[in-house]
């Protein structure tokens, strides 16, 4: 299957000053460290892992919001241009981003209506009359009652806000919609309503998520494959009922078992981490979760495992699950 989306071993490394001696010692942040995955048309790919593991670094990136420093994003088999260029706004049509904070992606000063209309403008596309009224239209198709259309942010609630937000990223018609831990700025009781607008406009307008959260539960009920993150590499990568029924790799079994039935396996004990995820400036050599695994081994702390296929579709890097080094950069398919 044609991937709309594809990284291939997508780097992001920042240079920085590190504390020590007169002026610093020199660094290297590794946000993402050779992120491999291809998401098809209309699917979602749900990116999973711990508050720094690059998840959001990553989702700039395929945006080109941001310069690899190695590897390549292609989206519809195209490298995908250099930020601020003519091509770059013209591909940036086709894929949108929905933030996680609504209010701080809305102009607090401009109704609602206005908002979702705007890049109607800025591509040139129709009368200001056509341009409202296909706003309106998608504002309804998302579930917003007319006596809203008119308002400001701030008379509005969160969800009615996330669905603004999701109004004006589908105007001009996405291939992807990136969408950075869209609900959980939202209170318990509208996520659900969000999560269940998101599957509806996806089977609606075939648009393809890249969807990233650190809630394990929406990403499995939403996700059509998932990819575990940490330390900015892809421990783990495979389908949801899969991944959550049987996680493969220590850091995923850690994970799963955090949370409550019915995604626990029968019998499977909670699983706690011991201390916090390292520094992404002070990567472990070796596999950089050997740290807090229970399951180390010599080897682990020697050699970097290798992300490898494991059978059943699925990928892991960890030297119990792909003792034979494997080939690496080769992406999976949702
Ligand atoms: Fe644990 Fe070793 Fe596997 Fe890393 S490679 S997850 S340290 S068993």
């Amino acid at each position: 299957m044609n991937a709309l989306l594809e990284t291939t071993a997508l780097t992001r490394h920042f240079p920085l000053r590190l504390p020590g001696g007169l002026f610093g010692r020199p660094g290297l942040l590794r946000a993402v460290d050779g992120v491999s995955f291809a998401l098809p048309a209309g699917k979602t790919l749900g990116l999973v892992g711990e508050s720094g593991c690059g998840k959001s670094t990553t989702a700039r990136l395929v945006l080109g919001l941001m310069a690899p420093t190695s590897g390549a994003v292609r989206f519809e088999g195209e490298p995908v241009p250099a930020r601020r260029g003519p091509a770059w706004r013209a591909l940036r049509r086709r894929m949108q981003m929905v933030y996680q904070d609504p209010m701080s992606a809305l102009d607090r000063r401009l109704p609602v209506v206005t908002q979702v209309a705007e890049p109607l403008l800025v591509f040139g596309q129709g009368s200001a009359p056509e341009r409202l009224e296909r706003a309106r239209d998608l504002m309804a198709s998302v579930g917003l009652t007319p006596h809203l259309f008119e308002r400001y942010p701030h008379e509005l609630s969160g969800g009615q806000r996330q669905r603004v937000v999701l109004a004006r990223a589908l105007i001009l018609q996405p291939s992807l919609l990136v969408c950075d831990e869209p609900i959980s700025a939202l209170d318990v009781s509208i996520q659900a309503q969000v999560i269940n607008l998101l599957l509806d406009v996806q089977a609606r307008f075939g648009v393809a998520f890249l969807f990233i959260s650190h809630d394990l539960k929406v990403v499995r009920q939403v996700s059509d494959e998932v990819a575990v993150m940490y330390l900015g590499r892809i421990v783990e990568q495979g389908g949801p009922d899969d991944l959550f029924h049987r996680p493969a790799h220590p850091y995923t079994q850690a994970l799963v078992s955090a949370i409550p039935s019915p995604w626990r396996r029968d019998g499977m004990r909670r699983i706690v981490l011991e201390g916090d995820p390292p520094s992404p400036t002070d990567v472990p050599d070796g596999c950089a979760f050997h740290p807090r695994c229970a399951q180390a081994m010599a080897v682990c702390r020697e050699r970097r495992p290798e992300l490898a296929q494991i059978g059943g579709g699925r990928r892991a890097a960890c030297h119990l699950l792909t003792p034979v080094a494997a080939d690496t950069t080769e992406a999976t398919p949702c």
